[in-house]
């Protein structure tokens, strides 16, 4: 990342990729799964399997592409998704905390773990 990214104000995400999320909203309310993208700067995140849209694609043999209807994860807001601790297994909220050496960790509001 080069220091003007660094620089720039993106709010801090609490949600990570590869996290077990619980989704809050939507048609998959209720859901757990795992984040698989987070863009910080648009605040949304892609959740595996969650608000799945149907792309329409056209043939492409050039491209090895078939045509048909795709099915990919649509973005889902950060709001609406829940960290699942992996400590104690529950949706939480996370705090911040900043160990000794500087190392920005997750904790959970429930069990106090560190992530
Ligand atoms: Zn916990």
């Amino acid at each position: 990342m080069s220091e003007m990214e660094k620089t720039q104000k993106a709010p801090k995400a609490q949600v990570k990729k590869n996290d077990q999320v619980l989704v809050m909203a939507g048609r998959n309310r209720g859901v757990k799964s795992r984040v698989l993208r987070v863009m910080p700067g648009e605040g949304r995140a892609v959740v595996e399997h969650v608000n799945m849209i149907k792309r329409h694609t056209r043939q492409n043999p050039q491209k090895g592409v078939q045509g048909g209807i795709l099915e990919r994860e649509g973005t889902i807001h950060l709001s609406n998704v829940k960290v699942i601790c992996p400590e104690c297994g529950e949706p939480t909220r996370v705090g911040r905390t900043r160990l000794e050496d500087g190392k920005g960790m997750r904790v959970c509001k429930k069990c106090n773990a560190k992530f």
